[in-house]
Parts: C-alpha cells; sequence; structure tokens
C-alpha cells in the first residue's frame, strides 16, 4: 500500500480501498477499464464481482458424448487439419478437431489469419466452448484453445467462475480467466483482514457458512454444494442489510417524530360520528373497518404514522381516506390528499366533496391548471385554517401551499411518486409532521413490498364490497372485432357504457397517435348512432377533464382512449373494457385497465384483443388475466416474468441494486433476512451488545459507500 504524505494526518485506509491498478499485470490503463467497464474501482470492488455462473474444467468429454443444448464442453484431441471457406461475411476459418470418437469443427469468423498462423496442426489440444449442432454434426465457434501440455498439471477439483465481459473489454482481450487471475490474487492477500459480518449467533441459527468462506466460495467453489452454500450465505447477508436499514428507519423515526395525537371521542357532534351514524352510503366491509382500525390506532399513537394502504381497484379504499381524514378534521387539523394525475385529482375531488358537502367541510382541489386567483384563494384559506382538506396533484408541494396545521397527508397511487416527495410533505408542517397514509391500487409481491415499502407498516383491504360480480375476462383474436363490436353494441343498448384501449408505442408518439385515431374511426364507423370520447396524452388537461365529464355523466358512450385512464378513473356505468393490442400492455397495465369496469352493481366484461401471434411471455400474461381478477396473484406472475428491476416504482428506489439475491427467486430468504433483523432489533435496537459488533462494524464501511445509512446509529 502507498505511505502518505507524512504532513498531512494519517488516513485510515482499507486493504479493500487500494485501486486494483496495485494488482499483478493490471497498471493504470487496464484499470481505466474495468473502472468505466464494469465499475470496478477497488479491491473491494473486485471481489464483489461475482461470477455469474461457473465451468467444470475437471470433467473431459469425448466427442461422442456430446449432446444438444449441453452449455459447455471440453474435450481433448488434435487439430487435424485447417482451412478458409466462404467469402464476405461468411468467410471463416475452418478447424477439423477430432478424438478417439469422432470430429467436430471449430469455427472463427473473426481474426481468421491471426488464428491459421497461430494454430498448430496436428498438435494435441484441449478446447472449451458451446458445441452447436446443426446438419449432423457439432460445432464450436470461437472456442478456447490451449495446447495440451502432459506436463502442466490440470486443474484440480473445483468449479471455474465465468464473469460477465462487455464488447469493449472483450475487444481489448480481456478475458474471463483474467478476472478470475486477479480475484485469486486478492483473495490470496485478503484473509487477514476479512471480518465476520453477520452475528455469530444468527450464523449459527441459520447454519450458514463464514463470510471468509463465501467470498472463497463464490469464486472458486470446490463443489456444487459448497457454491451454494456460499450463494446462500451472500444472497442472506445481502437482504439482512437491507432490512435491517429499512427496519431501523422505521424504529428512527418512531423515536425521533412524535405524531400529532387525535382522538376519537364519542361524542355524537364530531363529524366522524356524525358521518358515520348518518351520511355513510353503504356498509363498509369487514376489511375497510379493520383498516380503519389499524389508522386510528397509528394516529392516537403520539408517533407519526407511516402506513401503506394496499387494495385493488375498487376495493373502496377513498372512503378510508375520508374517514380518516375526519379523525385529523374532528381534532383541529388539516387533511390533503394528492394524486399523480390531474384527472384522478378532480375525480378525488368529486368524490370526496359530496361527503364533505354533507358536513360542511370546506375542501378545495389544486392542480397545475388552477387559476391564480382561486389559487391565492385556497392558499390563504389553507393557511387560515378554513380549509379542512385539499386534494390536488404535486403542486400542493410547492413551497406556497402552506397549512394551518396538516394533520394527516394520503398520497394516492404512490408509485408514481418518489420517496423524497414523501419526505417533502412531512416538512409541511413545523411542529409535528403529518401522518402519512400511501395508498396503492397496484398489488405488489410480498417480497417486493417488503424491500420497497419495508419502512412502513401495512395495510391491506383484501375484500371486495359485497355484491360485486367479478369481471369476465375473454382473450380474442383481432379477426373477431366485428363479434366484439356486436357485443359491445348488446351492452350500450341496455343502457352501459363501455372503454376501448390503445396502446402506447412507445417509440413514437406520432404512431401511438395515429394508431388511436385509426381505431378511433374505424369505431365511429361501427357505431354511427352512438356519442364517443377519445382521451389521450397530448390533449390539454382541460380537454381530457372535459371528455371525461361528458363520459361521465353519460352523454357519451364509447369513450376511446390511451392508457391515461389507466389510474383511478371511476365510471361505475361502465360495463365493458376492450383492451385492443393487449400483448402490448404488462400484466400491472392490464390489472389497472381492467379495474376500470366492475364498479357498479351489474356484469362487467374484460376483452382482451391481440394478434394471432404471440410471445411465450405475452400467451402467460393474457392467460393469467383470463384466470384470475386477484391482484396479488397477478404481481407474483408480474415478478416471475419481469424481474424486480422493471415493476413500476422499483427503478427510483436502490435497494434493488442487488449485488446477488433476486427478489423474484429469493423470497424464502428473504423472510428468513427480515424475521433475523426483526428479532435482532428487538432485543438489541441500539446494536450496542457485543455480539452485534461485526454488524456496527459492517454498517460503518457501508455507509462509507451509501450515504442511506448515516441517519442511523
Ligand atoms: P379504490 O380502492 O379503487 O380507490 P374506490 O374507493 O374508488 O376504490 O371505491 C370504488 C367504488 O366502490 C366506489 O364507487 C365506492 O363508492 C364504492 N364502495 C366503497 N366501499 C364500499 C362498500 N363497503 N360497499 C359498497 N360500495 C363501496
Ligand atoms: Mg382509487
Amino acid at each position: 500500500m502507498q505511505t502518505e504524505n507524512p504532513a498531512s494526518p494519517p488516513v485510515r485506509r482499507s486493504f479493500f480501498d487500494t485501486k486494483i491498478e496495485f494488482l499483478k499485470g493490471v497498471g493504470p490503463q487496464r484499470a481505466d477499464l474495468f473502472n468505466t467497464e464494469l465499475r470496478i474501482f477497488t479491491y473491494g470492488d473486485l471481489i464483489q464481482y461475482y461470477p455469474f455462473r461457473h465451468e467444470d474444467r475437471t470433467k473431459f468429454y469425448t466427442i461422442r458424448e456430446m449432446f444438444e443444448g449441453m452449455p459447455y464442453v471440453q474435450i481433448r484431441g488434435k487439430l487435424d487439419y485447417i482451412e478458409e471457406a466462404g467469402e464476405g461475411h461468411k468467410r471463416r476459418l475452418i478447424g477439423y478437431f477430432i478424438d478417439s470418437t469422432g470430429e467436430i469443427e471449430l469455427l472463427w469468423f473473426q481474426g481468421i489469419q491471426w488464428q491459421a498462423k497461430n494454430l498448430k496442426v496436428k498438435q494435441e489440444y484441449v478446447v472449451f466452448g458451446k458445441p452447436q449442432y446443426f446438419n449432423g454434426k457439432y460445432s464450436i465457434v470461437h472456442p478456447e484453445m490451449e495446447l495440451y501440455d502432459p506436463k502442466t498439471p490440470l486443474p484440480t477439483g473445483g468449479l471455474q467462475p465465468v464473469y460477465n465481459l462487455t464488447e469493449k473489454l472483450r475487444k481489448k482481450f480481456v478475458t474471463s480467466k483474467q478476472i478470475g487471475q486477479m480475484v485469486r490474487q486478492v483473495l490470496d492477500q485478503v484473509s487477514p483482514h476479512l471480518r465476520e459480518t453477520l452475528p455469530q449467533d444468527i450464523i449459527r441459527r441459520r447454519d450458514l457458512i463464514s463470510k471468509a468462506e463465501a467470498m472463497e466460495s463464490i469464486h472458486f467453489p470446490k463443489t456444487v454444494h459448497a457454491l451454494e452454500q456460499a450463494k446462500n450465505r451472500l444472497k442472506f447477508e445481502e437482504l439482512f442489510y437491507i432490512q435491517l436499514r429499512l427496519l431501523k428507519q422505521k424504529l428512527v423515526r418512531k423515536v425521533e417524530y412524535p405524531g400529532q395525537v387525535f382522538k376519537n371521542t364519542p361524542d355524537a357532534d364530531t363529524l366522524l360520528n356524525v358521518f358515520y351514524r348518518q351520511h355513510l352510503p353503504f356498509e363498509l366491509t369487514d376489511a375497510q373497518k379493520r383498516v380503519i382500525r389499524e389508522i386510528y390506532r397509528d394516529m392516537s399513537s403520539g408517533k407519526q404514522m407511516n402506513r401503506l394502504l394496499q387494495g385493488d381497484v375498487g376495493s373502496g379504499k377513498t372512503i378510508v381516506a375520508f374517514i380518516c381524514m375526519l379523525m385529523a378534521i374532528d381534532n383541529g387539523a388539516q387533511a390533503c390528499m394528492m394524486a399523480p394525475t390531474e384527472i384522478l385529482a378532480d375525480q378525488h375531488y368529486n368524490g370526496l366533496k359530496q361527503f364533505a358537502d354533507m358536513l360542511g367541510v370546506r375542501i378545495g382541489c389544486l392542480t397545475g391548471s388552477t387559476r391564480a386567483a382561486l389559487r391565492r384563494d385556497i392558499h390563504q384559506q389553507l393557511q387560515l385554517g378554513m380549509m379542512k382538506i385539499l386534494v390536488g396533484t404535486h403542486a400542493l408541494l410547492e413551497d406556497v401551499v402552506q397549512f394551518k396545521n396538516l394533520g394527516l397527508a394520503v398520497i394516492d397511487e404512490q408509485h408514481r411518486f418518489g420517496v423524497a416527495q414523501r419526505a417533502r410533505l412531512w416538512q409541511k408542517n413545523d411542529h409535528a409532521p403529518p401522518h402519512v397514509l400511501v395508498m396503492t391500487a397496484t398489488p405488489i409481491p410480498r417480497t417486493l413490498a417488503m424491500t420497497l415499502y419495508g419502512d412502513l407498516d401495512v395495510s391491506v383491504i383484501d375484500e371486495l364490497p359485497a355484491g360485486r360480480k367479478p369481471i369476465k375476462t375473454v382473450h380474442r383474436y383481432d379477426a373477431h372485432r366485428l363479434r366484439v363490436f356486436g357485443f359491445i353494441r348488446e351492452q350500450l343498448q341496455q343502457g352501459r357504457q363501455a372503454y376501448i384501449v390503445y396502446p402506447l408505442i412507445e417509440e413514437s408518439e406520432k404512431m401511438s397517435y395515429k394508431n388511436l385515431m385509426d381505431g378511433y374511426e374505424s369505431v365511429a364507423r361501427a357505431f354511427p348512432e352512438c356519442h364517443i370520447s377519445i382521451v389521450h396524452g397530448q390533449m390539454s388537461a382541460g380537454d381530457k377533464d372535459f371528455e371525461m365529464q361528458r363520459f361521465l355523466s353519460r352523454e357519451t358512450h364509447i369513450m376511446v382512449a390511451t392508457t391515461v385512464i389507466e389510474v383511478g378513473v371511476n365510471v361505475p356505468n361502465a360495463s365493458v373494457m376492450v383492451v385492443e393490442s393487449a400483448e402490448k400492455f404488462g400484466l400491472a397495465q392490464l390489472h389497472q385497465l381492467r379495474g376500470r369496469v366492475g364498479r357498479g352493481a351489474d356484469q362487467s366484461y374484460c376483452i382482451l384483443m391481440t394478434d394471432y401471434k404471440l410471445s411465450k411471455e405475452a400467451r402467460t400474461r393474457i392467460e393469467t388475466m383470463v384466470r384470475t381478477t386477484d391482484g396479488f396473484e397477478i404481481s407474483e406472475v408480474d415478478l416471475q416474468l419481469r424481474g424486480p428491476g422493471d415493476l413500476s416504482g422499483t427503478q427510483q428506489s436502490g435497494v434493488l441494486d442487488l449485488l446477488i439475491a433476486d427478489l423474484a427467486k429469493d423470497q424464502y430468504i428473504l423472510q428468513e433476512a427480515r424475521d433475523a433483523a426483526t428479532q435482532l432489533l428487538e432485543a438489541d435496537p441500539d446494536l450496542t451488545s457485543y455480539e452485534n459488533q461485526p454488524i456496527r462494524r459492517h454498517i460503518e464501511s457501508l455507509r462509507k459507500e451509501e450515504t442511506n445509512w448515516s441517519r442511523i446509529s
């Protein structure tokens, strides 16, 4: 390691911070390449660059033993002769390779001259690569070749790591083997520095291998079993520290942020009791009642509430939110509700206003298109505390929006808002942050919820209001559109309304628009007697709203739209949802769209139109939609199909940059990690025990990399 300039204070630098350029055979230029291509800067980065698979280099196959679909093969034999063939981009060098059982072809399409010059015909080689079966014989494209030398010992035991490389690294002749050698160098020096990162108690109880053993085996396992143990240990550790951080944040917040204390009095004249006894339009479901109790308990606890309310579309979250707002208002505070789009904000406003008007509670709506005069008026009424409920888009995050005393902030459709925006809401109040209720209609698989919202408490409405008929979902091919239109006509004749949704075409807004307009024209031709609304992303908010209102008031019968209607819009009389090119939609979107119907008492239908040609994944998505209406089941399938990185809302959350664990596959380990973290914090919330020192130390080193830990400990 380097010596410090004697004048400067000594910097305690860990072995793991050593730059990789100090490794044998690396140097500054190579190091640069690793920095930019793989973001590997230090020894620590390097040994955490885990191989994506392993190969067994102890096993030799004969040519006769090869079979179709084997991932790779290692054979020993003789390069019989070579020849060039083909022209242009088909030009190739063919090496005929034989052992005592048969012959295969080795193929090179690049570096032909260099290979032809350097290959030694009639010599014995060890050849390694992925065999392909074509025209009755096997071949290997661009094999790894090594002259067989009986004096060099063959690798004894163990699996060889294979590391991901980029195109650029390959061009600079960096191989997986070289990375392996670099890792080997570091691991050989590392043992005195590699400290255990989990407490012995957890290691013992979960039957985990040690950190040192795991780091060795994740790169150079002796057996398949050792590799599995290493993966298991490292996945557990990774998930454990994420859960520990989230749970600790939750704990810290509960200690640091006192909540406003809202009491539920039995007085008959509280808004809450008046509403409950005189104005409740329907009996609440048991799930709604349970969730309201959970929220009340939080809001009266003296700690700030941070609760996620999950409930499928149509499960009745709005009224739950309203009832909770009343509790805040009864206690002299104000409430707000933030929605991701203007359409939604307006709809929430209109829905809540009906209730608020019954009680004489003043409510306002603030969006980007609120006129200046009204805006000023709202600002003033809020500051004076006259306006009790404010609904809006993120316009209500602006600094000019000041409450007299904001007691409850409800955020609808959380996945569109970032964690930072959540935090900005907290700052709306000087003396105590408002209670925060995050509502989402996008069911999230448990594992993901645990990770994305692991710092929140969770309530689930797992029951739809009684009397709802499950939506019937069918899959129809484009060729049957006329019959589908016939079905829509029947529904319209019964006084119902229908949605027809077209996909957004990602590459081109223009194409999306054309697609939609073509669709609109064919719908208009097919239904000359009907009034048709159209809503798309390029319309102004006012125009969109105008069309939505026309549809809602039944002036129009068919709504042709792109996915702008996806979220939250509520038109109970609509009974048909037709999704055009349904194969272009993700599962979450399809589920959201379907949730737009089935909101009244009538039987509703969802018709998924597709082309005959469907990819395997698209078929799974469509089949899942036809099979079930359970949002949680659908979200699980979505997670399996797409992996966590692509689910909505996950990108903004850094927690998903996992090194080794996989939220789609490692649900069991995640649950164990969360349990372990919970138990640990219950027993030792400040991590002060001797036993838990490895954790403190590890957090210390993690903190250097990330700032997220800095609020803790
Ligand atoms: P979401 O959870 O999707 O936001 P909403 O709150 O919009 O659902 O409710 C959907 C519809 O169901 C609304 O029309 C609402 O008035 C109605 N609703 C909510 N709760 C009940 C209930 N317990 N019984 C009957 N209808 C209900
Ligand atoms: Mg809603």
